[in-house]
């Protein structure tokens, strides 16, 4: 079986590796003759599965001893509210950077509950750049910094994080989480969906400073409330069981390939390839984002035309390219290349490029 070219934006590519493994133990986890689909989330070898998911993260990242790591559900989408609902008190308000459409779901979501503020933007030009840090007028009475680091969207991503002194900074890292190397100390909470670096969806994870996990919080339903998933490992309620597996497979196939530090330089070399055969067209292919704000996990392109684009998307998909079209809101194409992506997939793209701007132009 050929498996697909998957550029998917999320869920998206997981590695071949996790995958073979995971069926080769689909029937049987642990020898026990169940699937892990069918253990009991209180059974020793699920508690097992859990805990190395999270003891991954916490390896990978390095993630600091005043950190808690909590497997939640409900999406990115969720701690668009659960972030402002457990740090938003009424007497402050949070200030938001908006680089694409998650960051403004994110905001709408924090109107929902507090008082915010848009403290840079770059709607205005298209959500083509990430603002500079330089520039940004951190409020140090602000209850949080909220940011995208990067935007699946519009293909852009924060190189440099801003430095924040009493202020907790607030990233939504879905879709660059485990990418490259990050200091987990420079941040309040880190959040991601699972879907695209960590795992299959179902999963999301929630890595949250000790201190800013506030205890008691009786106006706040518990399933909403970060300290009742903290004081439960992450247990309070039936979690999702097979996505938590894979997860922690996933990080295992991480460490195997050398680590984050060994992901960054190689999801370089992928975004690099692509990024060359837009640069080398010509102008034929027209990349969205600006230079210095270019994500090296989703790359956003366009076509001279429409009809250039829907045969460049037609030949792809005949050639076995799966997922090349942009985002419904904004058209174009894109090509996401997270972790799992293989190296030789981004090289086929690459030629496939090339050939097919000199075929179109002949
Ligand atoms: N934030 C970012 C940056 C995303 O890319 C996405 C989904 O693609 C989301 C949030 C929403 O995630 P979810 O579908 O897990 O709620």
């Amino acid at each position: 079986m050929k498996r697909a070219r998957n550029f998917n934006a999320g869920p998206a590519a997981l590695p071949e590796e996790v995958l073979v493994r995971a069926e080769k133990e689909f029937l049987n986890i642990n020898n026990s003759g169940m699937s892990v689909m069918e253990l009991s989330h209180r059974s020793a070898i699920f508690e097992s599965i859990h805990n190395q998911a999270i003891q991954g993260l916490k390896d990978l990242l390095y993630i600091p001893e005043n950190y808690e790591v909590l497997l939640l559900q409900g999406g990115a989408s969720l701690q668009f509210s659960m972030i402002p609902m457990n740090l938003l008190p009424a007497d402050k308000h949070a200030d938001y950077v908006l680089t694409g459409s998650w960051s403004e779901k994110a905001l709408k979501e924090a109107e929902k509950v507090g008082e915010t503020k848009i403290i840079a933007s770059s709607k205005d030009g298209s959500y083509k750049f990430i603002p500079n840090v330089n520039d940004l007028s951190i409020d140090e009475t602000a209850a949080y910094l909220h940011i995208t680091s990067n935007n699946t969207i519009y293909g852009t991503q924060w190189t440099d994080f801003p430095s924040t002194q009493s202020v907790p900074l607030i990233a939504d890292m879905s879709s660059d989480i485990l990418s490259r190397e990050i200091d987990v100390s420079k941040f309040g909470v880190i959040y991601a969906g699972a879907q695209k670096n960590l795992g299959p969806s179902g999963v999301t994870v929630v890595i949250i400073r000790k201190d800013l996990i506030q205890p008691n919080q009786t106006n706040l339903p518990s399933m909403l409330d970060y300290s009742i998933h903290a004081k439960s490992n992450s247990l309070y309620n039936t979690p999702p069981t097979m996505a938590i597996y894979l997860l922690s497979l996933v990080m295992e196939w991480v460490k195997k390939q050398g680590g984050v530090k060994a992901i960054e330089a190689m999801n370089s070399k992928k975004a690099n390839l692509i990024y060359a055969a837009i640069d080398e067209s010509e102008g034929f292919y027209i990349g969205h984002a600006e230079t210095n704000s270019r994500s090296k996990m989703n790359i956003t392109f366009n076509l001279p035309t429409k009809a250039a684009e829907k045969l460049f998307l037609q030949q792809a998909s005949e050639f076995g390219f799966v997922g090349l079209a942009g985002h419904r809101s904004i058209g174009g194409c894109r090509a996401s290349i997270y972790n799992a992506v293989p190296l030789a997939h981004c090289e086929e793209l690459a030629a496939f490029m090339k050939n097919f701007k000199n075929s179109y132009e002949k």
